[in-house]
């Protein structure tokens, strides 16, 4: 069997007295398209958050691409990882948020540079170069020297899909990333998105409240209840045959 490129096993996340992730596993397969879905409340965030090492997690261990993440070996044992092993490891995720968080003061151009030549050490050519190839595959070649602020909200969701893409990660994490858009802008992100799954070999994990993306995008769709995975499957088998009741009634009340 492949190694999966995320892995929780048996994580548990506790806010005070609330569970919000309780003992999840889950595998993603190199390149898998996984979307999430589920009631407001049930933890979908959260496992973003957790990959994207936001915060720590109170039980388990969450690997990525075979190597402990929450966790370092020593003396054969694992034990809690540094905040530098952290690092090392979270440089293999890029994340997509709701609300782009994109750096204000910068233009399109220099937003997708910043990372690479900080964090990657990357000369500023290159990391020029690698920006303004990305800027120009999702559709923004001629807004380079754009600024947020004279960007559509479209726009600027694909400018931070192309700021994480110059990172070149290998896990891409997207959390409800049209959720902000006026509905005539969610499409082209959209599109931004499907073109990344079809052409380039990501692992991809979205939290998704658009049903009828999540069809098409995701090769398994898992349904969140209460910090599990209540349900899981093929997207058409999922939608169509959803077996839990839990399952049944979030789907009636959403599509
Ligand atoms: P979802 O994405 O499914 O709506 P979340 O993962 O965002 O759910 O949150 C799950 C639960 O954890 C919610 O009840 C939320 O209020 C709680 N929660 C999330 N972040 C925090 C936090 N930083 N402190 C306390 N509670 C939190």
């Amino acid at each position: 069997m492949t190694t999966p490129m995320v892995k929780f096993d048996n994580v548990t996340k506790r806010y005070g007295s609330l569970t919000v992730l309780d003992s999840l596993n889950l595998e993603i397969a190199p390149n898998e398209k996984v979307a999430i879905i589920g009631p407001s409340g049930s933890g979908k965030t959260t496992v973003l958050r957790m990959l994207m090492t936001l915060e720590r997690i109170n039980d388990g261990v969450i690997y990525v691409d075979g190597e402990p993440m929450t966790h370092m070996e020593k003396n054969g044992a694992l034990v809690p990882a540094s905040e530098r092993h952290l690092r090392r490891v979270r440089g293999n995720i890029g994340m997509v948020f709701q609300h782009f968080n994109l750096f204000p003061h910068m233009s399109a151009l220099k937003n997708c540079m910043e990372a690479p030549i900080h964090v990657l050490g990357l000369p500023r050519v290159e990391a020029e170069e690698r920006a303004a190839e990305l800027l120009d595959m999702v559709g923004l070649g001629d807004k380079k020297g754009h600024y947020p602020s004279q960007l559509s909200g479209g726009q600027q969701q694909r400018v931070a899909i192309a700021r994480a893409l110059a990172m070149r990660p290998k896990v891409m994490l997207f959390d409800e990333v049209t959720s902000a858009l006026d509905p005539e802008l969610v499409g082209e992100v959209l599109q931004v998105i499907r073109r990344l799954a079809k052409e380039h070999s990501l692992t991809m994990l979205m939290v998704t409240h658009q049903m009828g993306f999540a069809k098409e995008f995701a090769d398994r769709v898992c349904f969140f209840h209460s910090g599990k995975i209540a349900e899981q499957g093929a997207p058409e088998d999922l939608f169509n045959n959803p077996r839990e009741e839990r399952t049944q009634q979030f789907l009636s009340a959403v599509l």
